[in-house]
């Protein structure tokens, strides 16, 4: 049988931890939420051990993504992926910010080569990061894949600016959680 629809879904709990009401000013505010998110899908056994949210001008939610890679038995369903999909659903834009607006993606983790990739079209003006891949590599059994050797550089050509290591020792707490747990979800 051939399939033609994908459905995705964030864990239901993202509807209470997150209060769309409020703004995060401050680049820790922003990540430390992104944290916040991956360390809550791993205690609640919803998806590995990454979370992100895309921030408009005003420092509001406009989406969260967590990794759903196990759950949805799909290997493009990490964070930063989900967090540009529902934003882009939400927006009805493929391009966040073709209107002239901007947008921030915070990141628990440094984004993967697939992630970066996605990056470079989702239409968003700062990548705010907390841990690096290497961090990633050192603490959990996942690959991060090849990167361009000017990976920040490739970034800010395109106009994205990239801000990182931002509550990092946070951010690597949660991945040696995961990674000294042993379970794969
Ligand atoms: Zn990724």
């Amino acid at each position: 049988m051939l399939y033609a629809q994908i459905h995705l879904t964030l864990p239901a709990w993202v509807h209470d931890a997150v209060d769309t009401t409020t703004t995060y000013p401050g680049d820790e505010a922003k990540v430390g939420l992104a944290i916040e998110l991956s360390a809550r899908n791993i205690d609640l056994a919803t998806g590995g051990p990454f979370g992100a949210v895309v921030f408009d001008g005003d420092d509001r939610i406009v989406s969260v993504g967590t990794n759903r890679v196990v759950p949805h038995t799909c290997s493009v369903a990490h964070a930063e992926m989900m967090a540009y999909m529902t934003a882009q659903q939400r927006l009805q834009r493929f391009r966040l910010n073709e209107d002239g607006s901007r947008f921030v993606l915070a990141t628990s983790s440094q984004p993967c080569c697939q992630c970066y990739g996605a990056t470079v079209w989702a239409g968003i003006d700062e990548l705010l990061i907390g841990a690096r891949s290497e961090d990633v590599e050192e603490l959990t059994p996942f690959d991060e894949g090849p990167l361009p050797t000017d990976w920040i550089g490739e970034l800010e050509r395109r106009g994205i600016a990239v801000r990182r290591d931002i509550l990092r020792d946070r951010a690597r707490e949660v991945l040696r959680r995961y990674g000294e747990s042993g379970v794969a979800y």
